[in-house]
């Protein structure tokens, strides 16, 4: 287990900085409807839609807790081997804000439903454990659009009351990579769980990054800049280099670090300051009186528990243990739910080694390259199983194999009708074969006089042309035998 992994320095004369980051993700909770009101959580409708009138604070209108987001937020807790809490409170953190109609948002603020918890990295050097401070539920709200109308700012409330999970990090992260790793591994843990979907072009997953920098191998930590949320890992991964620099240079001119909230500007590649940091005292926290304290029993707990699926850390172990797999394969094949599915799904009737060097071999390169995910693959898993069963009963050699793979991506083709209708069945009579290299042998006369007084690395050269005669459908094994035998 790697405790520090400090290849992301910053040099300035003759010191070294280390970069101290902690993060608080916002993942909005999967649910039908609202942390509390009935109101439909679908991404995409019509502005002001899907606002009730407890979600647009009309007077006198109560807030009722949904139990299937308690649900949503202790499973999650689960999965990150946290602390559950059995008692938790629900605060109002007091702000004004336009898309914010009831003038506050219902938080959790001293007593979170979930308390300490764990994530493991798989960084190129080792493991590395971030430690959890706490996740806990809370309200969204609206969304001010400031680009439709000239004269004026309109406002969406169709988020207002969405239920989101604060994840908060301890501060122990150190360099940009693993925070992206971070955030990938949070998304695939919620995935697993469907908790949350982790679409971040959607805004189901944004983070606020906190970054201060101190000299190298100094115990105290630096003042921190928190960077408003930020909903792409590439952007984080820019603010975080930005931000980080421009402190190391405050420091180095001798000058201290504002302890402020900033945004990253993509367009310029900066961070710039927001606002200078509002502390806890300024939102006047208090506990909501619409809300009684919200609490679970063990059996609650339990019954979450027992159904909490293999999680990605479980599935890799089983998958190098069992099935032989590396490391570095067992990572990629269950980093994301949909990847693992498939992957499971063909083995269940495929051969492991095939299944794996397909999938993260010639599979994620088309789905690179069309820019898709695995669960909008143009070859479904039952079709590359098939395709990988007739390499592996010798029906088709390797080679035919992509050629047909190419073939099946124009409407997920059944692989077994490609090679009755093309005639692409792999010649494995080895009298058939032993006929093309007859051939072979009598048509290079001079070949084989040269390979026969000694230039043995002439044999490559019968088994291509052997290949070439048979127009690529022989069976290179059986090639290779026989030609070894003739010559
Ligand atoms: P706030 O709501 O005031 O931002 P939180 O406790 O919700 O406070 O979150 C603070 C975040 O900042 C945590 O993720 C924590 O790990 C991180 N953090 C705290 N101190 C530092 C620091 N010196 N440098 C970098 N990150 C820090
Ligand atoms: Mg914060």
């Amino acid at each position: 287990m790697i405790k520090d992994n400090s290849e992301y320095l910053i040099s300035r004369g003759s010191n070294t900085y280390e970069v101290v980051i902690g993060l608080e993700v916002h993942a909005q909770v999967t649910s039908k409807s609202k942390l509390f009101s009935s109101s439909s959580t679908t991404f995409g409708a019509e502005p002001n839609t899907q606002v009730s009138l407890v979600d647009a604070a009309f007077p006198g209108m109560l807030p009722v807790i949904n139990e299937f987001c308690v649900k949503q937020a202790i499973k999650t807790g689960i999965g990150l081997k946290a602390q559950i809490n059995k008692r938790s409170v629900f605060d109002r953190k007091n702000y004004f804000y336009a898309d914010l109609p009831q003038g506050y948002q219902i938080s959790q603020f001293k007593y979170p439903i979930v308390g300490e918890g764990t994530v493991i990295l798989d960084m190129p050097n080792g493991q590395k454990e971030v430690g959890i401070e706490r996740l806990h539920l809370e309200q969204d709200a609206g969304k001010s659009i400031h680009d439709m109308d000239p004269q004026n700012t309109l406002v969406d409330l169709n988020r207002s009351g969405v239920a989101l999970m604060e994840i908060v990090s301890k501060p122990d992260l150190r360099t940009p990579d693993e925070v992206s790793t971070y955030i990938k591994k949070l998304r695939s843990i919620m995935r697993y769980l469907g908790t949350c979907d982790g679409n971040m072009q959607e805004g189901s997953l944004r983070a606020d990054v906190n970054v201060s920098v101190r000299i190298k191998g100094s115990e105290k930590l630096g003042t921190r800049c928190e960077i408003k949320n930020v909903n792409s890992i590439k952007f984080m991964q820019m603010a975080i280099n930005y931000e980080a620099n421009r402190q190391v240079d405050l420091i180095e001119e001798g000058k201290t670090i504002n302890q402020e909230t900033r945004l990253f500007d993509i367009k310029k590649n900066e961070t710039r300051s927001m606002r200078s940091k509002e502390d806890a005292h300024d939102y006047r926290y208090f506990p909501d009186p619409d809300l009684l304290p919200l609490e679970v029993t063990d059996d609650f707990i339990k019954k979450l528990k027992a159904d909490i699926p293999e999680l990605p850390d479980d599935k890799k172990k089983r998958f190098i243990d069992k099935f032989k797999l590396s490391p570095y394969e067992a990572t990629i094949l269950v980093s994301d739910i949909d990847t693992s599915k498939y992957f499971e799904e063909i083995i269940a009737n495929s051969d492991i080694k095939l299944a794996t060097n397909w999938i993260t071999g010639e599979l994620f390169a088309v789905l690179n390259d069309k820019n898709l995910e695995i669960s909008d693959s143009p070859i479904s898993a039952k079709n590359l199983s098939k395709l990988i069963n007739l390499i592996k009963d010798g029906t088709i050699s390797g080679k035919i194999a992509k050629t047909i793979f190419e073939l099946m991506m124009d409407g997920d083709k059944d692989p077994q009708k490609i090679v009755e209708e093309k005639g692409l069945k792999q010649e494995s009579d080895p009298k058939a074969i032993e006929a093309l290299i007859d051939k072979v042998i009598t048509d290079n006369p001079e070949k084989v006089k040269e390979y026969k007084s000694g230039k043995e690395k002439l044999f490559g050269f019968f088994v291509g042309q052997a290949m070439k005669v048979s127009s690529g459908k022989a069976n290179p094994q059986l090639i290779n035998d026989i030609l070894k035998k003739k010559l």
